[in-house]
């Protein structure tokens, strides 16, 4: 597949080149161990970003929502002390300026893709965005999404295909793996494949990875916890922690059959402040 798409670099990370990139965490940061935990693994097994929540939109208000701020904090000092950049949603304007402590990469949440003020605020502040698909969304609303950061001046956007609602409920939403690469050749931008929100059981996640690799994926964002039965948030999709590193492989295998790579290793972690 060609890929001729604008490589977006995060400090020194590029995303859309020959290599893939890793970003993988739990859904909710929940407490340091167990972020410090994700992030040790992450690293290990190739991950340049490490992913986490700290304010959460749940469906339901009584569900869990996130430690906020002390959430951000933890993700920053695991993801320094492993070397990983990191990826997490940002529900609100005026989040944006603090958020750059913690965030390096600003993930808009799915429910949030049309939100017009917090993408044109995202355009107006140069972040890197991970702009998250609607799940009720077209592809071309999609892309008109991601015009509304670009258009402000931040071409630093990366797209993400989560799964659309569809008819079946065999699986939590439907992987469109055909948007993956129309996204890329209409708009030239990466995209990055989240097989966790699509599949909703960890049951399914290694072969929509694997088929989102085969797409053209420029990324994967994977959600892992150390002991999924005790997540507070998204636990029956969670990978197991320790088997991340056998599914990387296998999306490293995908990956060098198409020409293309997957980080191998860990970076050199960040000295403590
Ligand atoms: C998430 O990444 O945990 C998340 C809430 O994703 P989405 O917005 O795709 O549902
Ligand atoms: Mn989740």
């Amino acid at each position: 597949m060609s890929n001729s798409v604008r490589v977006v670099n995060i400090r020194d990370c590029a995303i859309g080149g020959a290599e893939l990139m890793v970003m993988a965490g739990p859904c909710s940061i929940e407490s340091r161990e167990q972020i410090f935990h994700c992030a040790e693994v992450v690293a290990a097994s190739g991950g340049r970003f490490l992913r986490g929540g700290a304010f959460k939109v749940r469906t339901s208000p009584t569900a869990f929502q996130g430690l906020g701020w002390d959430g951000w904090k933890l993700l920053r000092e695991a993801a320094d002390a492993h070397g990983l950049l990191t990826v997490s949603e940002i529900l609100g304007e005026e989040q944006i300026e603090p958020a750059r402590r913690y965030v390096d990469f600003a993930q808009i949440g799915s429910r949030n893709m049309q939100n017009v003020p917090l993408l044109r605020a995202l355009g107006r502040s140069r972040m890197p965005v991970l702009l998250k698909r609607g799940f009720g969304c077209t592809i071309d609303e999609w892309l008109h999404a991601a015009e509304y950061v670009t258009g402000e001046g931040n071409e630093h956007v990366v797209l993400c295909e989560r799964g659309i609602r569809t008819f079946e409920t065999a699986t939590r939403f439907t992987l469109d793996v055909a948007a993956v690469a129309i996204a890329k050749a209409r708009l030239g931008l990466p995209v990055v494949v989240d097989p966790s929100h699509a599949a909703g059981q960890r049951e399914w996640v290694e072969c929509l990875t694997l088929s989102g690799v085969a797409c053209g994926a420029d990324g994967l964002l994977i959600e892992t916890h150390p002991d999924p039965a005790r997540a507070l948030s998204d636990g029956p999709q969670a990978v197991v922690l320790k088997e991340l590193p056998a599914l990387v492989e296998k999306a490293r295998r995908v990956a060098q059959a198409l020409g293309r790579t997957v980080a191998a290793g860990a970076r050199q972690p960040v000295a403590a402040a």
